[in-house]
């Protein structure tokens, strides 16, 4: 408890991602090679949630790939506050568009489990060349292209310490992903790491992903839950709706900023022919639930752009 809700019950919420993830690939909504090997007890999901699963990880790819795709001179970089175990990393490399550089950070008792699956795995491991070393004491991951950190990411210092050390370059451009993370922090850290990523990276794009609009009868019992399991959503009465997410960039420095719900998104962003693909996998019928749970979920981007090359980026 205390200054963060209780940080063992917010890692556990890894674990919660990971698995569901990997309900998705096993119904066949979405393709990841690697999510299996950091999920020991498989669980079946209902239908409405590896529904939303998808959801969160197409966007999230859709976005992502169209940062890659951007034309420029330039190395991209990715930077993941929060990873988790997510294993883009090890897709985008299968997939031959890796970026130049790919930060992972975590709390250490994330990173620690990370670097030691990754050197348990060959299929990991090897990946990462042979110049890479691990350590699973310091919850450690060093290659040329991709690094793995354990650093509370509240301590906005530590973060300013780890663009040298992992050499992240601030001018070169950069994608941030905070899927589901800021919102279990205080508000007054959000603001602060979201306030830093704009000073700091003349060209990129900061990546939200987490619920919104706590105050009806759904968003109460969704707190509830998270509460319920020792962890509370700190974030989500500083910025509850889209309007005050899309400020929080903006008031943090950012150029620009967009915040759609995940409803919206489902319906306007994600492909047709994958919706239609997706929509045939499971038997589904809770229309209604669905429609709501997505009104809790939202996207927010913000961008500094200060060489144009963002003008086509992100929803139409
Ligand atoms: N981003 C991953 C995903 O979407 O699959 C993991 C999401 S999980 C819900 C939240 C992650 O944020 C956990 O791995 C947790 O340890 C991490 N996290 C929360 N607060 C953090 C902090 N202050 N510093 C570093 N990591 C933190």
């Amino acid at each position: 408890g205390g200054a963060h809700s209780s940080t063992a019950a917010v890692q556990a919420t890894n674990d919660d991602a990971a698995t569901s993830k990997l309900s998705c690939v096993n119904k066949g909504y979405i393709k990841d090679d690697y999510v299996h090997l950091f999920v020991r007890k498989q669980i079946r999901r209902a239908p409405i949630i590896n529904r939303g699963y998808y959801a969160r990880w197409s966007v999230l790819r859709k976005l992502l790939l169209q940062f890659l795709n951007t034309r420029t001179d330039e190395r991209k970089q990715i930077l993941s506050l929060g990873a988790g175990f997510d294993t883009t990393y090890f897709q985008l490399l299968d997939e031959g568009i890796p970026p130049h550089l790919y930060v992972e950070l975590d709390f250490k008792e994330v990173t620690s489990k990370k670097a030691a699956i990754i050197e348990h795995y060959s299929q990991l491991r090897e990946k990462l060349g042979p110049d890479a070393s691990i350590s699973r004491e310091k919850g450690e991951v060093a290659s040329s292209n991709y690094k793995l950190l354990p650093i509370d990411i509240r301590d906005v210092q530590k973060l300013d310490d780890m663009i040298n050390i992992t050499q992240l370059d601030p001018c070169l451009p950069t994608f941030i992903i905070a899927e589901c993370v800021l919102i279990y922090l205080d508000p007054a850290s959000t603001r602060s790491i979201v306030g830093w990523a704009a000073s700091k990276f003349s060209t990129a794009i900061f990546f939200l992903y987490e619920q919104i609009n706590p105050d009806d009868a759904f968003g109460e019992q969704m707190i509830k839950n998270l509460e319920s399991r020792g962890c509370a959503l700190l974030g989500i009465n500083a910025t509850p709706t889209l309007v005050s997410k899309e400020r929080l960039f903006i008031d943090q420095g950012w150029q620009r900023s967009v915040a759609w719900d995940m409803l919206r998104i489902y319906d306007e962003f994600i492909d047709i022919e994958e919706r239609r693909r997706i929509e045939r996998l499971e038997l589904f019928d809770e229309f209604e639930e669905w429609h709501m749970m997505q009104e809790h979920y939202c996207v927010v981007y913000g961008i500094n752009d200060h060489k144009g090359l963002f003008d086509n980026f992100g929803f139409p």
